[in-house]
């Protein structure tokens, strides 16, 4: 089996019946990308570039920051590299950055909603952002948006950013997609108004399905309420991937359950454009794909979305992986 997987490092993602998705990686730092290469990704789908923030007693500085960026955009030629501003409060802590003790961290100062506080920070590092776009095929997309609001705030600042570097008559891509990531139960919702505005989404599902079911997705006793084929899970998916499509924008997904092979043929049949994991999953998920049928995997999305709990979701999406073994 691994023989086989190995075949298709280079090869496109595609479906039995011939429609093309992209399987992508989730990298933490530049030295990932090596592997995400090796493992056949087509892009990087989500750089969580909280790490570089990590491990360390000072923030890294706009140049720091600037070669790591660089780095992963040129040794990822011009595949897509998906960046993620900086993702940090809630669990992630920043020993240099103290923030106040809160009751529900993961509801509280976090991400875009810090990033918009602290705009020093937040420039920085756009700008660094800004000038290692010309070294490949950069997006952006913006943790954590709640609100449309936070969305145009923060393309304000970016467009800020551009603006100023291009006086200072330093280059920068005119190309770069503005996305956020669909983690709150607001905005998957409301995805129809985003949609007009942003370039892509891409779903966190780790963090949307904790908000959806009012669970703390690190608090054991309530994991069995981490539940990806929820059918309320997945009505959300659904509304996010078809308000994309209508806008002629793309949808991608970078929580885990892209890479789940469960999830894939429901995910596949829902419209997903783009599946971003760990880099070991890409190899068996694009072999997985090439043996469904887009058009089936259609039909069992539209019965699974009828369904009313996880355990007959189950059933349906498990007769297809095994059969695929
Ligand atoms: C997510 O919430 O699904 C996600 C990819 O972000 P993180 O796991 O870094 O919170
Ligand atoms: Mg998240």
């Amino acid at each position: 089996q691994l023989e086989e997987w190995a075949k298709l490092v280079d090869k496109p993602s595609i479906s039995k019946d011939g429609v093309r998705v992209e399987l992508v990686a989730n990298i933490g730092t530049p030295n990932d990308v090596s592997s995400a290469l090796e493992h056949g990704a087509e892009g990087v789908g989500l750089f969580r570039t909280e790490f570089l923030y990590m491990g360390r007693d000072e923030l890294p500085t706009e140049e720091e920051q600037f070669e790591a960026y660089r780095t992963v955009l040129e040794e990822m030629k011009n595949r897509p590299v998906v960046v993620r501003t900086l993702d940090i409060g809630g669990d992630k802590k920043l020993p240099y950055l103290p923030l106040p003790e809160e009751m529900n961290p993961f509801l509280g100062f976090r991400a875009i909603r810090l990033c918009l506080d602290r705009t020093d920070i937040f420039r920085t590092q756009l700008r660094a952002l800004l000038r290692a776009s010309v070294y490949g095929n950069l997006k952006i997309m913006f943790p954590m948006i709640a609100t449309l609001d936070e969305f145009r705030n923060a393309k304000k600042i970016f467009l800020e950013e551009k603006e100023k570097l291009v006086k200072e008559g330093i280059k920068v891509s005119r190309t770069i997609e503005l996305g956020i990531m669909v983690e709150i139960p607001s905005t998957a919702v409301l995805a129809d108004q985003f949609a007009k505005e942003v370039d892509f989404f891409s779903i966190g599902t780790n963090d949307l399905i904790q908000y959806t079911m009012a669970a703390d997705r690190m608090n054991e006793r309530v994991s069995y309420l981490y539940q990806p084929y929820n059918p309320s899970i997945l009505r959300l998916i659904k509304m996010v991937i078809d308000a994309s499509h209508k806008q002629g924008k793309w949808t991608g997904m970078c929580g885990e359950m892209a890479g789940d092979e469960n999830a894939i043929p429901l995910l596949l049949g829902l419209g997903l454009d783009e599946f971003s994991m760990s880099a070991t999953s890409i190899l068996k998920a694009r072999s997985f794909i090439k043996e469904l049928s887009k058009a089936d995997m259609e039909k069992l999305a539209a019965e699974a979305l009828q369904k009313s709990t996880i355990e007959e979701v189950m059933e349906l999406v498990q007769e297809i992986v095994k059969t695929n073994q």
